[in-house]
Formats: C-alpha cells, structure tokens, sequence
C-alpha cells in the first residue's frame, strides 16, 4: 500500500519536516518552510548530490552564481518571449485562468431551467437540469472570460531604489542560466578540457498559476542542475559524444536515486515526444517517479545542443566557444543538462521510506531512510533519567558522538514511546543507557560500561562497549551491514 499525501503532509507537520510558510497569517499559497528534522534531510540530499557529483568526479566543478542576473539573460534563454503560459481572466470576480486548465475543475452553474438555482457540476460535464456546458467563469458562475493572453511565469522585480523598466529584472526560473554564461570564466580558470561539466544547486522562482500537491510544484523551489558540455565533433563507443553522455547521465541518474532508497519499480523513463521536445532540443528524457499523486517528472536529462552557448554569444557579443587542440579549430560545445528538484526529490525520497506495520498488535510508522539521508543519525536514550549518573553518562555519549554526526538526546517519555518516535522520523539507530552500563553500588553490581544499540529496521538490539561506539557508527553510517556490525558483539 502506497501513503497518501495527507499523510505525508500531516506527519512533516507534526514531526518538524515541513510546515506552511507564513501558517500564522493562514499560509502563503504554495510555499512552505523546512522545519528542524527537514532542514536536515534536504541538506543530506543536496551533500550526497554534491559529493557524488562534484566531488568525487574528475570531470566536475561547482558554482555558485546569484540568483538575479543581468535581464538579457532572459531574452537570450528565450524566457522573455516563451516562458509563458496562456491565462484567461472572468470579467467579473477577476479571477485568473490557465486557459488550457478552466475545464479541468468543477464549475459553478445558475441554472435557467430551476429557475436560477446554482449548482456546482463536475468539471467537464454539462449541467443534468438544462444540458448547458460552461462558457462563464467556473468560479463565480456570472462572468464571462477574455481571450487568453500570454503570461510570463518569471517574478519581475526591479534592481535598485526606482521602480523603472531600465531596472527591471527576474529572479531566476532556473539555475542553468547561471552556468551558461560562466560557460568561458570556469572553462578557463580551472584549464577544462571537454568533456566536462559544471554543478550547482541553489534556488529558482516561477510564478506557477495552479502550483500544488504539496511540495511538488511550488513557486520557490530549489534545483541541482548539471550541464555538461561535450565535443560534438569526438564520437565514443561508436556514438557521436553528445549520444553517448546522454545515455551515461540517464543511466548514473537512475542509479543515484536507487542508491539512496528509491525502489526500482516506483521509477521509470519516459522519453520526450517530438512534438514536446523544446525546439533547440535534440532528445530529452524524464524520470519518473510513482509520487502518491501517480507517475510524474522526478528529474529531466536534456541534450540542449549548442543553442544556449550560441544565444549568449549572440546576445553578448563575446564568444562562447572551445578550442579543439586536436583539429585546430574553434567549436560550440553541445550540453547534456540533467536537471533535479531539491524538493521533489526529497518528496520521494519520503514517499518511499514510509511504511506502517503492525508490531505486536501495534501499529508502527517507520520512515527507512537510507542512514545517510537520515535527518539524525543516532538517538540516545536514558533508560532511568531518575539516575543522576545514566543521565550524565547518556549527555556524556551524546557529546562524543555529536563530534562525527547528527545525534539527540530525549528523556521525555518512557523507552517504548521514545522508540516510536525515533522510527517514525526515520532515526536508523537508538543508544540506550540503563543501570548495569554505570552499575548499582546499593546492590554491589558493577557497572559493565556497555550499552544497547537498537536497529530501526530489524528492531533487533545488542550490547557494545560505550568505547567502541564511535567505530561501530562509522562502520554503520558509511554503508557496513547491522547483521555484519551486531554479530561482533553477540
Ligand atoms: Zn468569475
Ligand atoms: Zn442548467
């Protein structure tokens, strides 16, 4: 059984995730905020993307440019002119349309034929009573709609004190721009032979009309945006190099994201129509992912040709192009853009990691984050915090382990309920402390120094040393199996 949305939205509202932006004023359409446990998870995707890509990778950097640009930016990416969407106005209540969407919504009708009564009727069907389809606003059911008119979906804001249309400018509708026009400045600081590509993440603005599910589609969002730039003279294995970098982004990309926990049979590829594909664009491949909505875009991987290096060169007057060494002539590299939203892809990584089932006639929520998404790493929990010394120990293991990862401490509830909680936020290990870990002078036990480790999956517990809890972590957090880590203590 796959969750809901309401579920997920209700459990990141209740366990710090995500909240409505703005919730004490009733909410700002479509934005929200990362809470204390969100803030965390999104900021493990975007170092696990990070590390990976750019890190790691011999033919990657990174950049970080800002996010209001020069607004010929925009004529150049063809945003100005095209970044549009068709809206359609009522008359009457003012309200505002996507023309291509007015009949996707249920509608409100005053009806002649029940003397003037007012229904509202599914969207797409005719009135039962008089037969009618709806030709007013669906809305308010009385005005009557404009002609469509095309309406840009970047934010306009203006540069500087006067308000003026010399000063005007965009936040940005996505980062790519950004390495585009830095395509020269990084190419040559850091000496870059093709094939190579350049990394950013950061935020982007689109003034969405029907944004919504949650934060799938919203108007502030946050990208990782490749482009990587080839030599479309070179061929590999028999490919033209454009080609063959296509299918190595699609397929690394799938693997990434089934790397960190998405399940292979809530992924699938789809594959661009012609008659979808952008004009400049050569072949464009999309990720889906089963969201609790159904399949939609996870990611887009791109091959955009040479069209954006060849606007800004065109726009700014300085060439933007490589020398090839080998053929002595001057070429417009080609770019494979793998494209992915911070935010939907922690939807699905949430999606995914969300299970219910049922403990000893219980019901147990359980969020399998992979350990390295994991908002916290590790919980400690004092079994007595009645015992002055349990506690203190406990403080004492939370501070050398805070040293290396996210961890909490919480006494503020009995263990069972302190299990639960930890699970259901995803926490992949509990360290607990009781009386044998600093012994019982009263009853003359000594304390044996160990405490319990318990695995959020298995639920299975085992007894290690409080020194060797650092390694056994690092053993745990960096890929090391817990069947493997336990069966050194048993
Ligand atoms: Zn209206
Ligand atoms: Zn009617």
């Amino acid at each position: 059984m796959s969750v809901t949305m309401d579920t997920l939205v209700s459990l990141c509202k209740r366990r710090g995730f995500i909240f409505q932006s703005s919730e004490i004023y009733g909410g700002t359409g479509s934005c929200w905020d990362y809470g204390p446990l969100g803030v965390e998870l999104k900021q493990n995707i975007k170092r696990l993307w990070w590390r990976d890509y750019i890190q790691r990778r011999p033919d990657m950097v990174g950049l970080d440019a800002s996010i209001l640009m020069h607004p010929t930016v925009w004529k150049a990416s063809g945003h100005v002119d095209n970044f549009t969407d068709p809206m359609v106005d009522c008359l009457e209540c003012r309200r505002r349309f996507r023309a291509d969407k007015v009949d996707e919504t249920p509608w409100v009708h005053y009806c002649a034929a029940t003397k003037g009564n007012k229904f509202t009727i599914p969207a797409g069907e005719p009135c039962s009573h008089c037969g009618e389809r709806r030709t007013l606003c669906p809305e308010c059911g009385k005005g009557s709609l404009t002609p469509p008119r095309q309406f840009n979906l970047m934010f306009k804001t203006f540069m500087g004190p006067v308000e003026e249309d010399a000063s005007l400018t965009y936040l940005r509708p996505e980062t790519a721009q950004g390495i585009f026009v830095n395509f020269d400045n990084v190419a040559q600081s850091m000496r870059r032979k093709l094939p190579f590509g350049i990394g950013q993440i950061g935020k982007a603005f689109r003034n969405e009309i029907t944004p919504g599910n949650f934060i799938f589609r919203t108007r502030e969002f946050e990208q990782m945006e490749i482009e990587y730039f080839v030599n479309p003279r070179d061929t590999v294995e028999g490919k033209p190099a454009d080609e063959y970098w296509h299918e190595r982004w699609i397929a690394d990309s799938l693997a990434w994201f089934q790397r960190y926990g998405l399940r292979e049979e809530n992924l699938r590829l789809r594959e661009h129509e012609k008659d979808e594909l952008a004009h400049y664009a050569k072949r464009t491949a999309d990720i889906e992912y089963r969201f609790p909505i159904g399949w939609s875009e996870l990611m887009g991987i791109a091959n955009r040709t040479d069209f954006d290096l060849k606007q800004h060169a065109q726009f700014s007057g300085k060439a933007l192009s490589y020398f090839d060494e080998e053929r002595k002539e001057h070429v417009v590299p080609y770019v494979i853009e793998p494209s992915a939203g911070v935010d939907r892809a922690l939807l699905a990584f949430l999606a995914d990691a969300y299970q219910e089932e049922e403990v000893r006639g219980e019901k147990r929520v359980v969020l399998r984050f992979h350990p390295e998404l994991a908002p916290v790493k590790v919980a400690i929990l004092p079994l007595l915090k009645k015992r002055d010394d349990v506690v203190r120990t406990a403080h004492a293991i939370r501070d050398t382990l805070a040293k290396h990862w996210t961890v909490v401490y919480d006494d503020t509830a009995a263990i069972g309920r302190l299990y639960r909680r930890q699970d259901e936020v995803g926490t992949p290990y509990c360290v607990t402390v009781d009386v044998q870990t600093v012994g019982d002078t009263d009853k003359g036990e000594s304390a044996d120094g160990k405490v319990t480790i318990r695995d959020r999956d298995s639920m299975e517990q085992v007894r290690v040393p409080i020194d060797a809890l650092p390694t056994v972590f690092l053993d745990l957090l960096s890929g090391g199996s817990w069947s493997a880590v336990a069966s050194r203590f048993r």
